[in-house]
């Protein structure tokens, strides 16, 4: 198959209108203003806790990190990106002693830590997914891991790369201050040792930051009218609240339930997992929807052993091919057999949102996304099609049925979702786009009808763009970031837009790396590009170090201007490919439709794109780029 193979399928000229007509039943005038951030809300910042510390266990372990330390590498973070950049330094050279990681949760995980939802199990095969298979030598038990075994997973890399006592969790760092005298970054951090001891304030010094801040970890909640009556209990799914719902995080019995009236808000990838666990056990579901999800075929399965040894991981370099391989069916260049062959493979549209190769000229634009829409049809009509061969009562059917192309929303892969509506305990209640009218003391409106409910389940996803936020890696670590000369990392970014080397490096910001997704490569597996990104720091701070010689501890390393501009340059060449998202139904990837009014705001929008030529052409950029060991567009400085 080549790109330009639009199938057999043409853009249906009907199905593009309906998706005009969905659209703008969605668009909200207050756009991202709809959402309020837990860590801004009175109300929800119980929310903020974290439900699964052990601040006994923790509290007994000597300090990690005190006041006044001077540390050589800060890693924030201790999802699989914290991990891999730890773990990449240290193949590279550095020393293990030498790093510390830090969280405000308790313990390593990151989104796999956060969310212990009922159901919770990755979507692009763990095979890929899980970072660092073949160096732990771990084999996944399902094709696609449930959520206990990515978290155990995170224990495991740390254990190897010898980072289980070297992390300071429980901790949240609150700004980062770059002393050009010292060559150091002054770091403030918070402990939370419990809800009986005080906070610990501590500040240290370090020679690099490296921030793995994530990009799902603030959950945010719709502002709906009367939320402060709602008498029942409610809780976001990723701090699932199991004292309600019985069960526990690794036991999903959620017996609990078994006479409780329950809702689920939203119906994003999150829910599709959920619903069916609430399903099961609640004595009656409501299922809010707004927005229907595709919801495409999972092909679930455990690991064969022998499949496993003989033919996925037989032979060395497995993972990082198989990576690569994946990557060439999202981009539509095949290499070779799909190994993977799911969904996201055959998902061929999906390039749209994740880059694809060649500049898309101005005039061509229109055929560029007529191409799209082309790819896009026959899976999409696909899955329509699979709704109603499920679904049995046909008026419910039609209402779980996607009407925009798989660019817009992330796409969903599950066998148990669609026939829980055939359950007599779980009614569908579709808002036609508009979303619920609001919550009484005891119900959910919609459309001026209300639907009694003990316990309302917020289903509704994470603050990726914060309305007037900045966007900055900064932003979403939520800390301050002061750069040279007191350079405010946000006003840099609000100022001018986005602005990084390569994705992982700002100019005015020495020593602080960090990894995408702005300007960088994306594709549907995240920790093929953590993991990418974190070797490509690693490399730069090797390289860096070497030619400083003996001293090291004063090396700086920072993109020149000229450097960042011409990457911002190249990037923007690239951004028309993405033309067809602001034809999209609103999201979280959209910015819940939000277009800036004038010229100037469109472009710096622009700049806080991804690699528009997609995953492949970025790889092979970078690679280019490190093997002439130039480290063109850095500024090294060393012992000044
Ligand atoms: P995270 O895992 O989010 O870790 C970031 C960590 O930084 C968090 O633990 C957070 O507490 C900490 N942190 C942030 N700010 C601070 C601060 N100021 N101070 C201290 N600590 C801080 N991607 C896929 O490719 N495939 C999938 O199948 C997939 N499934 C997903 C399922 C769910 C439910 C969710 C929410 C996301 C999923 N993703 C998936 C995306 C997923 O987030 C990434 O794959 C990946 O795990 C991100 O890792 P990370 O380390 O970059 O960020
Ligand atoms: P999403 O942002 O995808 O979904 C939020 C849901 O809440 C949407 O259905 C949204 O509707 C709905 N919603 C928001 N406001 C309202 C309202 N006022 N009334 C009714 N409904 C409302 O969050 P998720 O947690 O589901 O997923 C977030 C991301 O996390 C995914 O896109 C994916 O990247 C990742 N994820 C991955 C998984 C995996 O791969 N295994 C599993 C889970 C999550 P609308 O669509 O109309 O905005």
């Amino acid at each position: 198959m080549q790109r330009g193979d639009g199938g057999t399928a043409v853009a249906d000229p009907a199905i593009r209108q309906k998706y005009i007509e969905e659209r703008n039943k969605r668009l909200r005038p207050e756009g991202l203003g709809q959402f309020m951030r837990v860590a801004d809300s009175a109300q929800f910042k119980y929310l903020g806790n974290d439900p699964w510390v052990d601040h006994a266990a923790l509290n007994a372990k000597a300090p990690v990190l005190s006041d006044g330390d001077d540390i050589k590498f800060l890693v924030l973070g201790a999802g699989y990106g914290g991990l891999l950049f730890a773990a990449h330094l240290i193949e590279a050279g550095f020393s293990a002693a030498d790093i510390r990681v830090v969280d405000v949760a308790g313990g390593f995980g990151g989104t796999w830590y956060w969310n212990r939802y009922p159901g919770l199990m990755c979507d692009t095969e763990s095979y890929i997914y899980m970072p660092l298979l073949e160096e732990t030598g771990h084999m996944p038990r399902f094709k696609y891991a449930y959520g206990p075994e990515l978290r155990a997973h995170a224990d495991r890399i740390a254990e190897k790369w010898g980072l289980t006592d070297r992390a300071l969790f429980r901790t949240q760092s609150r700004s980062a201050s770059w002393d050009d005298a010292a060559k150091r970054w002054v770091v403030q951090l918070v402990e939370g040792r419990g809800p009986t001891e005080p906070k610990k304030e501590i500040t240290i010094t370090t020679q690099y930051m490296l921030v793995a801040s994530g990009i799902l970890d603030a959950p945010h909640i719709p502002r709906l009218q009367g939320f402060d009556q709602f008498r029942g209990q409610h809780f976001h799914t990723s701090r699932w609240n199991y004292d309600i719902t019985g069960g526990t995080d690794t036991d999903w019995m959620l017996d609990k339930l078994k006479d409780k009236r329950v809702g689920i808000l939203g119906t994003g990838a999150t829910a599709v997992q959920a619903v069916p666990h609430l399903a099961k056990w609640a004595k009656h579901l409501y299922v809010f929807q707004r927005t229907p999800s595709s919801v495409d075929v999972r092909g679930q399965r455990p690991t064969d052993p022998d499949e496993w040894a003989n033919n996925i991981a037989a032979t060395k370099g497995w993972a990082r091919a198989r990576m690569q391989n994946f990557n060439s069916w999202i981009v539509n260049e095949p290499n070779g057999e799909d190994l993977v062959n799911d969904g996201f493979c055959r998902a061929r549209a999906y390039f749209g949102l994740v880059g694809g190769r060649g500049i898309v000229a101005p005039e061509k634009i229109p055929e560029h996304i007529d191409m799209l829409h082309a790819y896009d049809l026959e899976r999409a009509e696909k899955i329509r099609a699979r709704v109603s061969a499920v679904v049995k009562d046909p008026e419910t059917a039609e209402k779980l049925k996607h009407w925009y192309p798989v660019w817009c929303k992330r796409p969903t892969f599950h066998e148990d979702y669609l026939p829980v509506f055939n359950q007599p305990n779980v009614t569908l209640v579709d808002t036609d786009g508009r979303g619920v009218d609001g919550l009484t003391a005891d119900a959910v409106v919609v459309n001026g009808t209300p639907f009694p409910i003990d316990v309302l389940v917020l289903s509704t996803g994470y603050a990726l763009s914060v309305a007037g936020g900045s966007g900055s890696p900064a932003q979403r670590a939520n800390i301050k970031v002061f750069g040279r000369g007191g350079l405010d990392m946000d006003d840099k970014w609000v100022r001018e837009g986005a602005g990084t080397l390569h994705g992982v490096a700002s100019h005015g910001f020495p020593n602080f790396l960090f990894l995408g997704p702005t300007q960088a490569g994306a594709t549907a597996n995240v920790t093929y590009v953590l993991d990418f990104l974190a070797s490509h720091v690693a490399m730069i701070l090797a390289e860096a170090e070497r030619r400083a010689g003996g001293d090291t501890t004063r090396v700086t390393v920072e993109p020149t201007k000229v450097g960042e501009d011409e990457w911002v340059g190249e990037l923007l060449k690239r951004v028309s490919w993405f033309s067809a998202l602001r034809g999209c139904t609103p999201g979280y990837l959209t910015r819940e439709g939000e277009t800036p009014a004038d010229i100037g705001e469109q472009m710096k929008a622009a700049r806080s794109g991804v690699w528009g030529e997609g995953i492949i052409s970025f790889a092979e950029l970078i690679r280019a780029w490190e093997d002439k060991g130039e480290l063109r567009g850095f500024q090294v400085e060393a012992n000044v």
